[in-house]
């Protein structure tokens, strides 16, 4: 039971920063460590950090802009 992935910019919980293509998760930064993923463990969706794995739970789509209320 796979929820519907939010397209492009995503954040875990709003940490960290994802880029998500389907259902394919791109982890560039790491919301436990907040590093800088390595590119070929970023396109693994895992930290090359600490070993984080992102569930796809905690998927939000990134707020880029804060819409003026
Ligand atoms: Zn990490």
């Amino acid at each position: 039971m796979l929820k519907k992935l939010p397209q492009g910019a995503a954040t875990f919980c709003g940490r960290g920063l994802a880029f998500i293509h389907g259902t394919h998760i791109v982890m560039k930064v790491c919301p436990e460590c907040s590093q800088w993923n390595a590119p070929e463990a970023a396109d693994r969706g895992v930290c090359g950090w600490c070993a984080y794995v992102p569930s796809c739970e905690d998927v939000e789509p990134a707020v880029v802009f804060d819409a003026a209320a």
